[in-house]
């Protein structure tokens, strides 16, 4: 029970540091709790301790988790891989996307959203180290994709989302992050009333060298939960 609340405290300890090294506000770093393959149980315990940001992977998995938890003021993020024919209940179920990264994708959830809610959040999640195996747009493409999902009404574009390829040395996660910020800026001066302000980058592994970057969402699953159960 309060190993959660003793992770927490140290990972907010530690955003708040990095913030303190680059003279940001940590104000500007909201830290988003990967719940992927934890049990609910484990969410509530993370809610006791303030926690109000979960980010889940598994679309099933998720909706299992929240019907035990409507209790609790929970904002929900997924971030996982979205097949096109499980966008309703993302669209219904969530108030933020991260991994969109293609237009169908974007207009499906756009639909299925409809007007009754607030529009859904949504960032552009983009393939900086354009790897075969990762998920995301390329940086090449991501303007014009940006471009047509800003024109639709029941979503709200935020910004990007990155997971870089895996690096121990802070200097090359950094360049890797420096990367994505840089494509938030260009996209930022290319659609200037877009107010593009979210780059959710960094995990447990990164989350320094994110906000070195300018990194506005961390996800961290590992150092708030422990290790995952095995699915
Ligand atoms: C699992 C996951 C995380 C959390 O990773 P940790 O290393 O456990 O902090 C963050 N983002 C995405 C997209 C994930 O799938």
């Amino acid at each position: 029970m309060h190993n959660i609340e003793n992770r927490l405290e140290a990972v907010q300890q530690r955003i708040q540091t990095a913030c303190t090294e680059c003279e940001r506000s940590a104000a500007g770093v909201q830290l988003l709790a990967v719940s992927k393959t934890q049990p609910a149980d484990a969410v509530r315990q993370a809610y006791n301790s303030g926690q109000l940001a979960f980010g889940e992977n598994y679309l099933q998995e998720a909706l299992d988790k929240q019907a035990l938890l409507t209790d609790l003021p929970l904002q929900w993020h997924f971030i996982g891989p979205i097949q096109s024919n499980k966008t309703r209940p993302i669209a219904e179920h969530f108030d933020w996307v991260h991994s969109v990264d293609r237009f169908k994708i974007a207009q499906r959830l756009n639909d299925q959203r409809g007007t009754s809610k607030q529009p859904l959040q949504i960032c552009i999640q983009v393939n900086i180290d354009q790897e075969a195996s990762k998920a995301g747009v390329n940086p090449a493409e991501v303007l014009s994709l940006v471009q047509q999902v800003a024109e639709l009404p029941n979503l709200r574009l935020r910004g990007l989302m990155a997971i870089p390829a895996a690096a121990a040395e802070l200097a090359s996660q950094r360049l890797a992050f420096e990367k994505v910020r840089k494509l938030l800026e260009s996209l930022q001066r290319a659609l200037p009333d877009q107010s593009l302000d979210t780059l959710s980058m960094g995990m447990s592994g990164d989350l320094e060298a994110a906000i070195y970057e300018g990194a506005t969402i961390v996800r961290i699953g590992t150092d708030i939960f422990g290790p995952r159960q095995r699915k």
